[in-house]
């Protein structure tokens, strides 16, 4: 059992908890980040990035993720593979401890373990995951431009993914599984009033159909959850929007979390509810959740720690000179 001690610790290597990393280092706070079960954070399971600025051409997302990870060593990140099971925010240093027994102990932390997409849990889902099956309109819907697609999902995000898609396209279909939508007023009226959008009420997805060889997805068969009727439409896309899992639960109890379990942060900042620990990325972003936002509030978050350190510190030179 070894005990790591830093200025500050980070827990998660995607674009947020790298960012942080990048500015903590420059900053001389000596950063550890503590990879989890993912390392990269999800733009290691996304191909094609078209979106992230600095790159004409379009880079794969793993390839992105090393570069960062490379940058933030170079710049003076300790990097460490541990699952941690334990944390103790009680006081600072404020204590992570790993599977292993490993002791993480840092001055301030800065949270960046992401979210994951909720999925339909089809087969067909699977297979298709890339090849025009995809959890984020924002990111994939320009490989579908002028070409017809549907989004599955009833709530802000579903509404919203459909709006942004009429930017590429005029047939949008939205496949709700009820015959209301969970999201806000003002959203629904932009729906309806959008005449590039289709709404198909009390329908679930039964399967993605494969068009075979390098076609990917050429339609989806659904069933009526009145009736059970089935029927097919095609699209070349369907973007499922039923909601995000932010890998909260080992926080549950030591840190504020909002009504959808995101941590909750001071608007503007990164500050959660205990002092010196710090949130960036999708894990307290159920808005934007894209790789430049989590980067920007992962820059913001360790701003943030820099900060706070510096006026603790300030402050305990202080109270000792008196
Ligand atoms: P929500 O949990 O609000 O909505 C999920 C939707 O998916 C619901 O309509 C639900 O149906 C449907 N759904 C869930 N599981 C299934 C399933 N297995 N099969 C078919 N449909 C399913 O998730 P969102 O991502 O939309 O929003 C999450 C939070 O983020 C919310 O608080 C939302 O307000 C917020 N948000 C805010 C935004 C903003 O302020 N601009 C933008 C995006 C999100 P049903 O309605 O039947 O339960």
């Amino acid at each position: 059992m070894t005990t790591h001690t830093t200025r500050m610790l980070i827990l998660g290597s995607g674009p947020a908890g790298l960012s942080a990393a990048i500015y903590g280092a420059r900053a001389g706070m000596a950063p550890i980040v503590v990879q989890g079960i993912q390392p990269g954070g999800q733009l290691t399971t996304t191909t094609d990035v078209e979106n992230y600025p600095g790159f004409r051409e379009v880079i794969q997302g793993p390839w992105l993720m090393e570069e960062m990870q490379a940058q933030a060593e170079h710049v003076g990140t300790r990097l460490m593979y541990d699952t941690i099971v334990e944390v103790d925010l009680s006081r600072r240093p404020f204590r992570l401890i790993g599977d292993g027994g490993d002791v993480y102990e840092g001055e301030t932390l800065v949270i960046a373990t992401g979210a994951q997409a909720r999925w339909l849990g089809l087969d067909s889902e699977e297979l298709l995951k890339g090849k025009g099956v995809s959890a984020c309109a924002t990111c994939d819907g320009f490989f579908y431009r002028g070409k017809k697609v549907a989004v599955i999902g009833g709530g802000n995000t579903a509404v919203e993914e459909a709006l942004y898609l009429t930017n590429h396209s005029d047939e949008v279909t939205l496949i709700h599984r009820r015959d209301s939508l969970r999201a806000e007023k003002i959203l629904q009226e932009r729906l309806f009033a959008n005449d590039k959008i289709k709404v198909l009420w009390n329908k679930g997805v039964e399967c993605f159909i494969d068009g075979g060889g390098t076609a990917g997805l050429v339609g989806i068969e659904l069933r009526d959850t009145v009736s059970g009727a089935l029927s097919t439409i095609d699209v070349a896309g369907g973007f499922v929007a039923i909601g995000h899992h932010p890998a909260t639960e080992l926080f549950r109890g030591h840190i504020d979390l909002d009504d959808d379990h995101y941590i909750a942060v001071e608007t503007g900042s990164t500050r959660t509810s205990v002092a010196g620990v710090f949130a960036c990325g999708d894990v307290m972003d159920k808005v934007y959740r894209q790789a430049i936002t989590a980067a920007g509030t992962g820059c913001m978050a360790a701003l943030d720690a820099e900060r706070f350190l510096a006026e603790v510190e300030f402050e305990e030179m202080r109270e000792a000179a008196e």
